[in-house]
């Protein structure tokens, strides 16, 4: 862990959600997936909400989103040179409503953007590997650019 890294609160992994927080250490954003009706369930669920099934398997999606909504946090809540920082909801392709809350990275603050098409990347934090998301576009990244 660097210096530069901004603080974050590790989840608690359990047996029920080791699929999503740990799939990074092999590059897969992980979610359940029911396999009667084929429904991605995040958060997870012992159930299918949409057929009630219990049949759910683990599966990679393809890390593929669009940024829905923005905002900038601008409160720096422990030191930190990096901000303010956006944090946004995205929606994965692979479904409507397949959502994630997330922060932004690689990318400069004048260029978040709703419907920005983003990517996963993962950053490790002991046994947790975050999914953030950065631009789609390589011709938008900034790899460790300053905020704007
Ligand atoms: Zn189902």
């Amino acid at each position: 862990m660097s210096a530069e890294q901004p603080f974050r609160v590790l989840p608690r992994v359990t047996e029920e959600n080791a699929h999503f927080w740990r799939g990074g250490e092999q590059g897969q954003l992980q979610f359940l997936r029911c396999s009667a009706c084929r429904t991605w369930i995040h958060p997870t669920s012992p159930r299918c909400p949409e057929c009630l099934g219990k049949g759910l398997v683990v599966e990679s999606a393809s890390g593929r989103a669009t940024v829905l909504t923005y905002t900038f946090n601008h409160q720096p809540w422990v030191p930190s040179a990096d901000h303010p920082y956006p944090i946004a909801i995205v929606e994965l392709e692979e479904q409507t409503g397949l959502r994630l809350m997330t922060n932004l990275v690689n990318l400069s603050n004048e260029d978040v953007a709703i419907g920005l098409a983003v990517r996963v990347v993962f950053e490790q934090r002991e046994d947790v590997w975050f999914p953030l998301f950065e631009p789609a576009d390589a011709a938008l990244r900034r790899v460790g650019a300053d905020p704007a």
